[in-house]
């Protein structure tokens, strides 16, 4: 019999993950905020799930956190900010030698976990699948991708890689997930916030060639200086190519701050600027990106952090 994988957080990727994952016949269970969250739940009969234009509902079953069921298995699917409150509150139901998945994008969210939990075996995911919610209970698979999964502390794959495939789940296991999260973390503050402040799609970031270039190498310095070499390498060339790519599109920054969302900065651009007060770096362009953008979220009256 396969371990139940709980879902924590029923939004764009825990429900692309359920689905993909009770589509295969493996065991899921969704965890919801509340009782409302639940009902709510309940009477829409399920998840649904667009793909390529089909619209599937996947019946999967949900339960609150009070729920006395042991978890051995927990994808943690919520914004990096709600992460360490959610897992607190499923605290009693965690076997001692649990393992937990966790989906956040940026730093800084996962070593919280692991602190809080050091029982507990933490894997790391950095995942280029992109979904959207029309809805409640009601999500878009926008985008197709992968999605890396390590363990800093342990490089042995875990067995429920298979289920992952059983779900068609693209993934490969990654021995340096730490790099490819500093790698997408650099990424983003060098495109994210601009595209914020300029209020533009990624191509129009292209009209801020110099500015990219000075962030570039500031977020080079501080990935050499944090012992992430190899997330430094060619970090310009490749930021100027995922603007050129992805130029039509607007950046999940961006589309939080027009959905008046709070944003992960604290996640992003803001554990990049900590870690270089922590590295006493001097990066004054990075430092100012991060004041523009708090003044920014600050005057359309969004969360500082
Ligand atoms: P999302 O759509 O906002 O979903 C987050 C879910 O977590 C919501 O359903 C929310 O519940 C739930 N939640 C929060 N606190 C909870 C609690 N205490 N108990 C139970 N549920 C709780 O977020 P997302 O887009 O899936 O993003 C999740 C993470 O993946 C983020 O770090 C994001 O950056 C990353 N990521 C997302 C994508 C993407 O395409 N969406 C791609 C790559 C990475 P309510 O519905 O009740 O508010």
């Amino acid at each position: 019999m396969s371990t139940t994988w709980h879902i924590l957080g029923a939004g764009s990727l825990g429900t692309l993950w359920a689905a993909r994952l009770a589509r295969a016949g493996l065991p899921v269970r969704l965890i919801l905020r509340n009782q409302t969250r639940l009902a709510s739940y309940q009477s829409a009969g399920g998840l649904t799930l667009v793909e390529h234009g089909e619209t599937r509902t996947y019946p999967v079953i949900g339960e609150t956190p009070d729920s006395q069921e042991p978890i051995h298995r927990l994808l943690v699917a919520c914004k990096a900010y709600d992460a360490e409150a959610a897992i607190a509150q499923l605290q009693q139901r965690l076997v001692p030698n649990v393992e937990l998945i966790l989906l956040q994008n940026g730093l800084g969210s996962q070593d919280a976990v692991a602190a809080q939990l050091p029982q507990a075996r933490c894997l790391f995911a950095s995942s280029t699948e992109g979904a959207f919610r029309e809805g409640d209970w009601r999500v878009v698979f926008a985008g197709h991708g992968y999605t890396w999964l390590g363990d800093a502390a342990h490089p042995t794959p875990p067995l429920w890689l298979d289920d992952l495939h059983a779900a068609g789940i693209p993934h490969a296991w990654s021995t340096d997930i730490l790099t490819r999260l500093w790698r997408k973390l650099a990424l983003n503050c060098a495109i994210n916030p601009l595209t914020v402040l300029y209020q533009c799609r990624n191509g129009g970031l292209q009209d801020h060639h110099c500015e990219v270039a000075t962030l570039c190498a500031e977020l080079s310095e501080l990935l050499e200086c944090c012992g992430q070499p190899a997330a430094a390498l060619d970090l310009q060339d490749e930021v100027e190519r995922v603007i050129h790519a992805t130029a039509a599109n607007y950046s999940s920054m961006y589309q939080d701050v027009a959905n008046a969302r709070r944003t992960e900065i604290s996640y992003l651009l803001g554990y990049a600027c900590h870690a270089a007060t922590r590295h006493q770096l001097n990066l004054p362009h990075l430092q100012q990106l991060q004041v523009r953008l708090v003044d920014e979220l600050l005057a359309r009256g969004l969360p500082r952090d």
